[in-house]
């Protein structure tokens, strides 16, 4: 070959980020939301085999991955079948029962759809891997843990809902990204309308705690004034989100560990703003924030509330809406033991938003987790996870009425 030619396909190569290739294949994480480490492509006739394991991004955990198999050349012909091996799933964050994970994979000009169960692999020193046999006819194939949530997404929320979201910036990240906020109602000095505030993603990688609060707030574009005034932070660690981090217990500190004060994060600082100005402009009711729970749980939906001051009446209060949640979920997508203390062992025993929520702000603050990909046998699709949102959403409406109907009595 010319070595000009050469010359010019390395630095092709190194430009694209391609972590491994073989003739004619490779994979990409210089895509949206992308994480992959240790990537080997081998072929073997039909079949191209693509390992990899979930990359922790220098945090102490690992869950998230996101990549692309593709040939380097747009013009290259299909696939055809691909063979991906997901190696060391134990190192993910919950990820002890692959069994239980159903991935995500999108053709070329497709749309995301699901994987069914994976080949489970047991090696000759007890290590586990799992293994999916996709059949490509396009010339690529992105696969992901579960459906990715990003910027997209909630501007497809916004136009879909007719603009019944407005959507602000409210600061910036660490990483210096826009911080947005949606609201339904600005509210006024004093005003009196209940007001609820929600956040997801403090744990970048939490794809489907966004699908439900995506769920959670077409319901109240539906309800439209019936809804109760609403803001909410769909990106909380919008860095760790447009990185492809998992985000959990992540350098240099948890965002969802960093709401003391002074907060220990930018993003804490802001959002605390957010929240004391919200609260002077609506009568604060409660503080909802969406999560993942660990890569292969899929036992249902389950609430964490802060449990640190157990007899206080804001604690009391937190565990009576958490169950009202549980109750209109139902036996479909609520775990059998749905109310949690969420005061679990943590590289970080400082405070989280639900303890922020209770002790500065002097409201209940609930946190829900909604696996990945498996509630029991029920494979989740984004729209199950809306269906469940919808259902929070309407207990949130009906419990705000019946603390209406309550106060007027007294
Ligand atoms: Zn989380």
């Amino acid at each position: 070959m010319n070595p000009i030619l050469i010359l010019t396909l390395v630095a092709v190569l190194s430009a694209t980020t391609a972590l491994a290739a073989t003739p004619g294949v490779i994979v990409r994480t210089d895509i949206p939301f992308g994480n992959a480490a240790n990537v080997r492509v081998q072929q073997d006739r039909a079949v191209t085999e693509v390992r990899f394991t979930p990359d922790p991004h220098g945090g102490p955990e690992c869950l998230w991955f996101c990549f692309r198999v593709c040939r380097p050349d747009s013009g290259g012909g299909a696939l055809g079948q691909v063979r991906l091996v997901l190696e060391c799933p134990e190192t993910m964050l919950g990820g002890g029962k692959p069994a239980d994970f159903r991935p995500v994979f999108r053709p070329a000009g497709g749309d995301w759809e699901r994987t069914g169960a994976p080949e489970l692999i047991e090696l000759p020193d007890g290590r586990r891997q799992a293994a999916w046999t996709l059949d490509a006819a396009t010339p690529s194939l992105d696969f992901a843990l579960a459906f990715p949530y990003g910027r997209d997404d909630v501007e497809q929320l916004v136009r879909q809902t007719g603009r019944y979201w407005h959507v602000d910036t409210i600061g910036v990240s660490q990483g210096g990204r826009p911080l947005l906020r949606l609201s339904n109602d600005y509210g006024r000095a004093k005003g009196n309308r209940p007001g609820l505030y929600l956040m997801t993603r403090q744990h970048s990688g939490e794809v489907s705690g966004s699908w439900v609060l995506d769920g959670v707030l077409r319901r109240f574009a539906e309800l439209g004034d019936a809804a109760p005034l609403v803001w909410a932070v769909p990106f909380g660690n919008i860095d760790g989100v447009e990185q492809g981090d998992y985000g959990k217990d992540n350098f240099p500190y948890d965002v969802n560990r960093a709401w003391g004060n002074p907060p220990m994060r930018h993003e804490t600082l802001v959002f605390q703003q957010d929240m004391r100005r919200w609260a002077q402009r609506c009568r604060p009711v409660a503080g909802f924030d969406f999560h993942s729970p660990g890569a292969s749980e899929s036992e249902g939906i389950y609430a964490f509330v802060h449990a640190s001051e157990k007899l206080s009446d804001v604690a009391k209060r937190a565990t009576e809406w958490a169950a009202a949640m549980g109750e209109a979920l139902g036996p479909e997508f609520a775990a059998a033991k749905f109310t949690r203390s969420g005061d679990y062992a943590s590289r970080w025993n400082t405070p989280r938003f639900g303890g922020f929520c209770q002790e500065d702000m002097k409201i209940p603050g609930v946190s829900f987790e909604t696996p990945y990909g498996l509630i029991r046998k029920t494979v989740m699709t984004r729209e199950i996870y809306r269906e469940a949102g919808r259902r929070i959403a309407d207990a949130l409406v009906t419990k705000i009425k019946s603390m209406n109907q309550e106060a007027d009595k007294k």
